[in-house]
């Protein structure tokens, strides 16, 4: 391995005030308080990376090296993330009068969820900079991600997680290693735990978007589909939002891959797909607000998307602004009925926010919002098999040396 610096990194800048930081230590939260996001020597990166460099590269996320913040080699931590397969829905296609309808599936990733991106990443650089012991509140998938990759990377990790969090998170966070707690409260509570402990002990806050890396981690979908796609943009991409990593990421993907001249000039329109039992980007969207409000007494089935009130919701509205998008919601019947569709139509055992996504692109296409020429890109962002609770179905019974009636 060499020991010579990938990244074109320079610096992290602040999303809100634009102040700058070094990205040669850690860093959490700008002093005005938002998210910090990683910047790189894009005019470097026009000039040395041709498209064509990607042929010979690694089938993971890894293959954009330069864009990612993790300076060397030797502080890498994958378990083989990324390039998920981007799928073409056929039936599903025709049902719902939409020409090019494509499922980016990230049920296949390592832990199930596309969490693992933003934790491979965040991980890494985290080791890089030297942290020994990180600490996060969680709903569950983004745990059970952080917890794995820290294991792998000899870090210590401690999680707090609400009690009614899937069980099956909470295995893989504590069979990992990691100090793991449960809270009778929601995961703003658990946050609260996080922050007094970190206070006390000087721990890395690995929070949601306290953190400047996992974004970079989780932009690469956007990086993927773009190449995927022959780096002909999609007309829509409607992604299942709870924090909003994932479309900030994607979103600032776009732009940089603007910027060295990988996709021309058009931006496709960006979705925010939430469960109406929690939708607050969605109603800020309706009354044209820069923030949204914090939503009371969120509930859905689609437990990584219930969160009431993400700290980067003003960047997520500004990407559907600033794209013409949308944000629209789904009720829990309504994801229900879209992981049916996808099973039976496509073969594809998808999460409830996956599907909710789905819902939301029938929706937009019902209002003509989505044209029927249109090509829509919909982000399962995990498997159907971490949640298997969630669907009931009635399975018959035969007899034993019986026959089956048809
Ligand atoms: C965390 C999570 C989301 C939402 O993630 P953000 O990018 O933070 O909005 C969506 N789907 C699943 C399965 C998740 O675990
Ligand atoms: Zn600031």
């Amino acid at each position: 391995m060499s020991d010579k610096n990938k990244s074109f990194l320079t610096h992290l800048e602040c999303s809100k005030c634009g102040e700058r930081y070094s990205a040669d230590i850690v860093q959490q939260l700008c002093e005005c308080g938002k998210p910090l996001l990683a910047r790189y020597d894009l005019e470097r990166a026009k000039k040395e990376l041709k498209k064509d460099l990607l042929i010979e590269r690694e089938n993971t996320l890894w293959r954009y090296r330069e864009l990612l913040p993790v300076l060397k080699d030797e502080n890498v931590i994958s378990l083989g993330e990324g390039m998920t397969p981007l799928v073409k829905c056929d039936k599903t296609s025709k049902e719902m009068k939409i020409n090019k309808l494509y499922i980016k599936d990230e049920g296949i990733v390592p832990t199930g969820t596309f969490k693992a991106r933003g934790a491979a990443v965040g991980v890494s650089k985290a080791k890089e900079l030297g942290v020994e012991t990180l600490a996060m509140p969680t709903n569950g998938n983004a745990g059970s991600a952080w917890s794995l990759y820290s294991a792998r990377a000899g870090m210590n990790s401690v999680i707090i997680m609400p009690e009614d969090a899937p069980k099956i998170t909470r295995t893989e966070c504590a069979l990992s290693g990691s100090k793991t707690y449960l809270i009778d409260g929601l995961i703003s509570d658990a946050g609260k735990v996080v922050k007094n402990s970190i206070d006390k002990y000087k721990w890395f806050d690995a929070s949601t978007l306290k953190e400047p890396y996992r974004i970079e981690g989780k932009k690469t979908m956007g990086y993927e589909i773009c190449e995927q796609m022959n780096w002909e943009v999609p007309d829509v991409i409607v992604y299942p939002t709870g924090g909003g990593v994932g479309i900030i990421g994607i979103y600032k993907a776009l732009n940089e891959l603007r910027e060295i001249g990988w996709i021309g000039s058009k931006m496709p329109k960006l979705i925010v797909a939430q469960a109406e039992g929690c939708k607050p980007i969605v109603d800020a969207w309706e009354k044209g607000l820069d923030e949204s409000e914090f939503y009371e007494n969120s509930k859905t089935i689609a437990f990584g998307i219930n969160v009431p009130k993400g700290l980067g919701d003003f960047i997520v509205l500004e990407a559907v602004y600033k794209t013409e998008g949308a944000a629209v919601s789904v009720n829990d019947d309504e994801i229900l009925e879209g992981m049916k569709i996808i099973a039976k139509n496509e073969g594809m055992f998808v999460c409830p926010e996956g599907a909710c996504a789905m819902m939301a692109a029938k929706k937009l296409r019902e209002s003509n919002f989505i044209k029927e020429t249109d090509s829509v890109v919909i982000l399962n962002t995990g498997a159907g098999i971490k949640y298997p609770n969630a669907i009931e179905v009635e399975i018959p019974y035969v007899e034993k040396d019986g026959i089956v009636s048809i």
